[in-house]
């Protein structure tokens, strides 16, 4: 699972014919910077506007250019990201183990940045899951992997070894990141809610200002988590609740973070059709997403205190496992009636949202792959947000536009509040009137119900957004993406230099 990737900086590169790159940006063309190019960009017809992406070969190089930003007139993140997976896929389908790497940014653009997002985006390029398959079976088919980058910057008086650095947090990043790819890769009989709460525990724990507390199912029953408990009642491998918190010295607020751990999701007695049932495994990519956001904050050290708790549990059906119609009592003492088991994620995340309150945080974020209804409002074009307080919606725009993530926000009308009020207990975990509409804005509006009060608070529906997407040059097509890390932890830098 591990990338192992060397990527050297060089104040030029070496004289060689084979496996270059040339990453161009420009919007106006520098006669001083890319004169060795000059005459086939122009040949190419290439103009340099934003959005625009020429591949060609020239002297056995192949040069990617895109264009840049032109409302800014900084680097286009999302083309040099684009062409950095464009450089990893060529280099792969030609079995590179070794390339070189030039690139050309624009003079606004911050280096310092680009190295980092260099060595990130190669990072998230490269992995693949590769845990139980074939590839032990049958080494011979396993493909050359690009291992060393010599990478030159040019026009840059910037001194190496500070970019070396950003380099190497760049390619620790993308690790981590990968690392919440792997956990969301695993098959359900490999990553079962106990495996999922101890194997990020094992991770968290290396960490300094960190403490990590699971709470077992008998825990969780004397701790009143009756939503959890609910949703994790059919299945023999018990629930689980991971709590980890980093608290630095210099940290004043706190903010929380909660991930959908369902390590497989039946339905439950409202079983799921055939169809991606096999995907159901993935319904822990919010739990996995969010803790490499909390460990890279942490290993980065911000100056903020973050408690980052995943519930870890399987949905299935069994003689103990909850019945459409069954009430239970929620952590906040709310009763919620159960309409349909299908709609679990929401049980387990209220119970955390409430529970949050213990920690009296000034912001709750919550993440989960929580209704198939996100792909009927943003297919895979962006993940849905909700919050209670508009002033977070630009915020999260901002963060997510940073890290390559789109996010729509999507309000949460009166009416779907008044919808997951029940008949026979406080709340059903439907909306009321049996009308299968409108499932993301129910789900959220029920969340809302459970957020302490005066505690802004964050949701991040990423059903439709977090594996098997859409290949956006950098991120595989197949698997898992990370999707919301990124914008998270970006909302989390933020937050901490504001504490
Ligand atoms: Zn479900």
């Amino acid at each position: 699972m591990k990338t192992k990737i060397n990527i050297e900086l060089l104040p030029c590169l070496p004289n060689h014919k084979e496996s270059y790159f040339s990453l161009i940006a420009e919007n106006a063309f520098d006669p001083s910077s890319i004169t060795k190019f000059a005459s086939d960009l122009k040949e190419e017809g290439f103009l340099g506007t934003s959005k625009e992406k020429k591949i060609f070969t020239s002297n056995n190089r192949i040069i990617i250019a895109y264009g840049t930003d032109s409302t800014n007139d900084n680097l286009n993140l999302s083309g040099f990201r684009k062409a950095i997976g464009k450089v990893i896929s060529e280099a792969k389908d030609q079995n590179l183990s070794s390339i070189n790497v030039e690139i050309y940014p624009t003079q606004n653009s911050d280096i310092e940045y680009i190295s980092f997002v260099f060595a990130e985006t190669v990072t998230l390029a490269l992995y693949s899951f590769e845990h139980i398959y074939s590839n032990q079976i049958f080494p011979q088919k396993r493909p050359i992997c690009v291992e060393e980058i010599k990478l030159f910057i040019q026009n840059t008086n910037q001194n190496l070894e500070s970019l070396s650095k950003n380099i190497s947090n760049g390619i620790d990043r993308g690790q981590s990141l990968n690392f919440a790819r792997y956990l969301s890769d695993l098959p359900s009989n490999q990553l079962r809610p106990k495996d999922l709460s101890l194997l990020t525990k094992e991770k968290f724990t290396q960490l300094k200002f960190t403490n990590s507390t699971i709470l077992d199912k008998i825990e969780l029953e004397k701790q009143g988590f009756g939503g959890i408990i609910a949703v994790g009642k059919g299945s023999i491998y018990e629930p689980h609740l991971a709590i980890f918190d980093y608290n630095p010295p210099s940290a004043k607020d706190t903010i929380v973070l909660i991930g959908k751990g369902v390590t497989f999701d039946t339905g439950g007695y409202s079983i799921k059709s055939k169809k991606h049932h096999n995907e159901m495994k993935y319904d822990m990519c919010g739990a996995a997403n969010v803790f490499s956001a909390a460990y890279i904050a942490a290993k980065e050290e911000f100056p903020v205190r973050i408690v980052c708790m995943l519930a870890c549990v399987e949905n299935t059906i069994g003689d103990y496992a909850q019945r459409p119609s069954d009430v239970y009592k929620a952590w906040n003492g709310k009763l919620v009636d159960v309409y349909n088991t299908d709609a679990e994620g929401r049980l387990i995340l209220a119970d955390v949202i409430a529970f949050a309150a213990s920690f009296s945080p000034k912001i709750i974020i919550d993440i989960a792959t929580l209704t198939g209804g996100a792909s009927q409002i943003a297919s895979n074009m962006a993940g849905i947000l909700c919050v209670n307080n508009d002033s977070l919606i630009s915020d999260v725009k901002k963060a997510g536009a940073l890290a390559g993530e789109k996010f729509i926000n999507l309000e949460i009308l009166p009416e779907a509040t008044e919808n997951i009020k029940g008949t026979v207990s406080d709340y059903t975990n439907m909306n009321n009137k049996w009308n299968d509409g409108a499932a993301t804005m129910h789900a959220a509006a029920f969340l809302k119900e459970f957020v302490p009060q005066n505690v802004d608070w964050i949701h991040m529906d990423i059903a439709s957004m977090s594996y098997n997407g859409r290949n956006n040059g950098y991120l595989s097509s197949e698997g898992a993406n990370s999707f919301g890390s990124r914008t998270i932890v970006n909302l989390l830098k933020k937050y901490s230099e504001l504490n």
